[in-house]
């Protein structure tokens, strides 16, 4: 699901990557891309544009914030907006004071709505509740029948008409599930309706009518995100015909585009509650707009990397050490270096941080080979130098690194090592010094 929308959008920031600044031309070359994206992806007209301006508009007016570069502020942007298109804050079920709780499904036939009542029971019971499953879709003629299976899966009990007896009156079944409910203690009521193949006024009005009988806590209205732009204008329809509190995407496992997802919570107003992605029971969860958003740049845990080195990062420290790499305000000495390998280092394990970069799949043995007692023993080495050899590392000749050696506990070499590393990293952070993140020294990609 959203493959091609994250390639896109993949390739939009690797353009901007290692850019020290955004011109109005990267802004408007990357909102270009970005809405290419977006109608590929069969994402609304109307939500594309709303969704281009902002990105625009906050890439212009941002701060430059020391912590990011700009190529990581714009997914910043981007996700913050993502996050908002699909509802913003996590909506969940509201319970009626006073059980039970009626929920009644909503949407065309084929939608999934009996798979998802089943699915809704069984996450439901998981929760500590008793569900009771009502079969309102009288109109086909398994449908009944599909539930009780449906219900036997889930291990929930079916409140469904007799036959022959008051079958045909979906109204009156609801209705009576509701005492029946009460009588028997079941918290939760989930009254599945019929669906028709498109939509009409007869479903609408059974629809309207189900609901004046059982006046639900919440309408959640079913829809399948595999038909695309037609689930906006199904969503629509039934906001006027029966009105809905919550959206239910179903088959998201078979949505490649994600258009659907990425449309209807705008163009609804009406919040994305849950997400089906299968077959299976299981195959269900809580909508979260945020885990979402981050699924769709495929960056999610860039992301936690991004707002870390935010918390974490001096923005003094490291303008200092960056005037000093562009050949500002003295050399950038070993007490420098140290320095801002710790405040890398404060935002978790080394190993942790370079496994969070995209792209660095190919060095996993590397990075898993990262001894964090290297980093320590390093720590050690500087700081056994004296503040005059901290600043001027050239002048650290065989005599003196024999004394640091011996200060800090390792052998010759690793001070050798060290010192070579160093001249080594500041030659590569100054021609990074320029573009890149003055922060992030020798993290690779950033
Ligand atoms: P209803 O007519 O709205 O009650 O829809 P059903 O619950 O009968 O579902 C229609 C078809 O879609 C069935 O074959 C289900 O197995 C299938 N289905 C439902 N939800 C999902 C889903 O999330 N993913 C996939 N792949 N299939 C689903």
């Amino acid at each position: 699901m959203f493959d091609t929308l994250q390639d896109r959008l993949a390739a939009t920031f690797k353009n901007l990557r290692g850019k020290g600044r955004l011109t109005e031309a990267d802004i408007d070359a990357a909102a270009r891309e970005i809405r290419v994206a977006l109608l590929e992806a069969d994402v609304n007209l109307a939500v594309v544009k709303d969704f281009v301006a902002a990105v625009k508009d906050r890439a212009r007016g941002t701060e430059l914030s020391g912590a990011l570069n700009p190529g990581q502020q714009v997914i910043k942007i981007v996700n913050d907006e993502l996050v908002t298109i699909l509802g913003g804050e996590t909506r969940l079920l509201r319970f009626a004071k006073r059980p039970p709780t009626v929920i009644m499904l909503a949407g065309l036939q084929g939608a999934g709505k009996t798979t998802l009542a089943g699915k809704l029971a069984l996450w439901l019971k998981s929760e500590g509740h008793s569900p009771l499953l009502v079969a309102a879709d009288l109109q086909r003629p398994n449908a009944v029948n599909q539930l009780q299976v449906v219900g036997q899966r889930a291990g929930v009990q079916v409140f469904a008409p007799e036959p022959g007896n008051g079958a045909g009156d979906p109204v009156a079944v609801a209705k009576a599930s509701i005492g029946e409910a009460e009588r028997r203690l079941f918290d939760v009521v989930i009254v599945d309706t019929a669906g028709r193949l498109g939509v009409d006024a007869d479903l609408m009005q059974q629809a309207a009518d189900i609901r004046d009988a059982v006046s639900p806590d919440e309408i959640l209205f079913v829809v399948d995100a595999m038909i695309g732009q037609d689930a906006v204008n199904t969503a629509k329809a039934f906001a006027e015909g029966v009105g809905f509190d919550g959206v239910v995407l179903t088959k998201l496992d078979g949505d490649a585009r994600g258009g659907a997802a990425l449309s209807i919570a705008r163009v609804t107003g009406s919040p994305i509650m849950f997400a089906s992605n299968g077959e299976q029971l299981k195959d269900f969860d809580v909508f979260h707009p945020d885990r979402m958003a981050s699924r769709i740049l495929g960056m999610g845990d860039m992301l936690t990397l991004i707002e870390q080195a935010e918390k974490t990062f001096d923005a003094e420290q490291s303008a200092k050490a960056a005037a000093k790499l562009t050949g500002q305000g003295g050399e950038f000495g070993l007490a420098d270096f140290l320095q801002q390998m710790q405040m890398v280092r404060k935002m978790g394990p080394l190993s942790k941080i370079f496994g969070m970069l995209p792209g660095m799949g190919e060095i996993k043995d590397q990075i898993n080979n990262i001894d964090e007692r290297d980093v320590d023993r390093i720590e050690a080495i500087i700081h056994s130098m004296t503040p005059t050899e901290r600043d001027n590392p050239k002048i650290i000749d065989g005599s003196r690194r024999a004394r640091i050696a011996k200060g800090s506990g390792v052998e010759v070499s690793e001070v050798n090592g060290l010192v070579n590393r160093f001249f080594e990293a500041r030659k590569m952070m100054t021609s990074m010094a320029s573009g890149k993140m003055p922060g992030m020294p020798g993290l690779p990609g950033m």
